[in-house]
């Protein structure tokens, strides 16, 4: 199966988000920034991916309170991939 998703800037509560069309996934843009600039074939481990904005939304205020660190602590990345560029 192959996915090619087409992110697209959407307003949620005032906020950019990613979603993507074909899927009907929305990306949270604080876990993958890239996506609110560039469309990027973004690999599933990285990111994290919503059925719906309220899930999108509780997931982003879990970013502002910072209660998103003590859920999951995600790996630390040391090198960037050098061909998103
Ligand atoms: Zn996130």
């Amino acid at each position: 199966m192959s996915w090619n998703p087409n992110w697209e800037i959407m307003k949620v509560s005032g906020r950019d988000v990613c979603y993507d069309r074909k899927s009907g996934l929305y990306l949270c843009p604080l876990c993958v920034p890239q996506c609110l600039k560039v469309n990027l074939l973004i690999p599933k481990k990285e990111a994290s991916y919503f059925l719906t904005k309220e899930d999108l939304l509780i997931h982003i205020q879990l970013h502002e309170t910072g209660e998103l660190k003590k859920v999951f602590a995600p790996p630390v990345q040391k090198e960037e991939t050098s061909d998103l560029f």
